[in-house]
């Protein structure tokens, strides 16, 4: 179904990708490298960043339907070195869709050729699921602001060179009209407090980030004050859509390994593959990746062709939702059916599986996912116009309204 373009660009990614050597992804995931600079830095310079992103600020000009393609290529790789190369199009998608000329040639240009690193700060330790509930702040003196606060499960807190960072600039308005994001350079009292010990995702720098009344500059406000709600909600596109797209990749490399160990492994004197309780769970998770896939590329259709933003976000919701849940299935059958020995490090099943056990909460957990997918829903379906078909009319007894009774 690819263009000729997109099979050449699913080509130059799975390039990038084989050139990555196993040591980064095995001293990521031994916590002995903090952070894959020279991984992100080499992806800048090929111009595998921000796909999407207008050619003037160091992007492509191309569309969600091929970046997603990319994206799930390296999300082969884990879930650490998908989120360093993700992170580019997610922190610019603020600076390109509100971001001053000044603001995208001094921070969206260097982001997209990886010569800076940046992070997300959204999360607080207070909790990540309420966002405007935030409660670190900044107050402005003179030119500047002063922030002051902590954000939580930061990934890149270790070593980013700058921070999106959302604070609340009016402590007495209404909570989605009082946010205001920032452009906070790592300086003077801005620190990663504490990496954490992480099941999987390792390597990626993730920490709580202190703001210890921290000056920023005036100049480094994004979009207006208290006007942060519509870039919340417009990044909340690509932070979705990119774990969508790299889960697939995931569960893919999970697949692949399990295939090709059921066509050589025996049982009862037969390759296990002739079990209908292996193959099966083969075709299961290949009909699941599949499905995924077809739902991450039709929430990219609608997001490029400018779709109501009701139905982009219920799409995407349901992208990121049955891809990442899909991805932990397919990656616990890739497991089962290598019995004992996928339990082990001899095979990569089981850190794949500690990494998917993330990508279920991060960017807004999949309960959220649920939220969101069930309120545009019915907002939809209950505003149907008059034109489509009554189907409630569609039965025998249709009219007998004195049995419709709803309370
Ligand atoms: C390794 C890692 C990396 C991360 N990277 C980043 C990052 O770079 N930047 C960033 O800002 N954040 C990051 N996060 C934070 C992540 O996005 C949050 O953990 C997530 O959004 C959930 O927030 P929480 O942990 O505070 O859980 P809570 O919000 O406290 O939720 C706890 C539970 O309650 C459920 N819940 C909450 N509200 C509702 C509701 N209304 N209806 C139903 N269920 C609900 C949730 O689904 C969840 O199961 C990262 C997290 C981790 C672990």
């Amino acid at each position: 179904m690819f263009t000729k373009d997109q099979r050449r660009l699913r080509d130059e990614a799975r390039e990038f990708v084989r050139s990555v050597p196993r040591e980064l992804i095995l001293d990521m995931d031994a916590d002995r490298v903090q952070y894959p600079r020279d991984f992100v830095r080499d992806a800048g310079r090929r111009n595998l960043l921000g796909l999407r992103f207008p050619l003037e600020c160091g992007g492509r000009g191309l569309r969600w339907e091929d970046e997603v393609i990319a994206i799930e290529e390296v999300g082969v790789l884990g879930t650490s070195l998908a989120c360093a190369y993700v992170m580019p199009s997610i922190v610019g998608e603020a600076l390109n869709s509100f971001g001053t000329a000044e603001q995208k040639e001094k921070w969206l240009k260097p982001l997209l050729n990886g010569g800076k690193i940046a992070a997300e700060a959204l999360t607080e330790p207070r909790g990540g699921s309420d966002f405007f509930a935030t409660t670190t702040e900044a107050r402005r003196e003179g030119d500047h602001y002063v922030l002051l606060g902590q954000k939580r499960f930061i990934v890149g807190a270790a070593k980013s060179d700058f921070f999106l960072v959302y604070a609340r600039t009016d402590p007495h308005g209404p909570p989605h009209r009082s946010i205001s994001a920032f452009i906070v350079e790592r300086g003077p009292g801005v620190e990663a407090e504490y990496l954490y010990g992480l099941l999987g995702t390792r390597g990626g720098g993730t920490g709580r980030l202190v703001l210890n009344n921290v000056r920023v500059p005036k100049e480094n406000l994004v979009s207006t004050e208290n006007g942060a709600s519509n870039i919340f909600y417009r990044m909340m596109i690509p932070e979705r859509m990119t774990s969508a797209a790299g889960a697939i990749g995931m569960g893919r490399a999970a697949l692949e390994v399990a295939t090709r160990y059921s066509d050589r492994r025996k049982a009862f004197g037969d390759k296990i593959r002739r079990f209908q309780a292996i193959s099966f769970k083969v075709a299961d998770s290949i009909t699941t990746l599949d499905a995924a896939r077809g739902l991450v590329y039709a929430a990219a259709r609608s997001v490029d062709a400018n779709d109501t933003p009701e139905r982009s976000r219920r799409l995407v919701s349901e992208a990121k939702k049955f891809a990442t849940d899909g991805a932990w299935q397919v990656i616990n059958h890739s497991m089962q059916i290598m019995g004992g020995i996928g339990y082990t490090n001899v095979y990569p099943i089981e850190r794949l599986m500690r990494d998917a056990r993330l990508i279920m909460i991060w960017t807004g957990t999949n309960e959220v996912m649920d939220l969101i997918i069930q309120h545009e829903y019915y907002r939809e379906i209950l505003s149907l116009p008059a034109e489509t078909r009554d189907t409630e009319a569609d039965a025998q007894e249709a009219e007998r309204t004195s049995e419709k009774v709803y309370e």
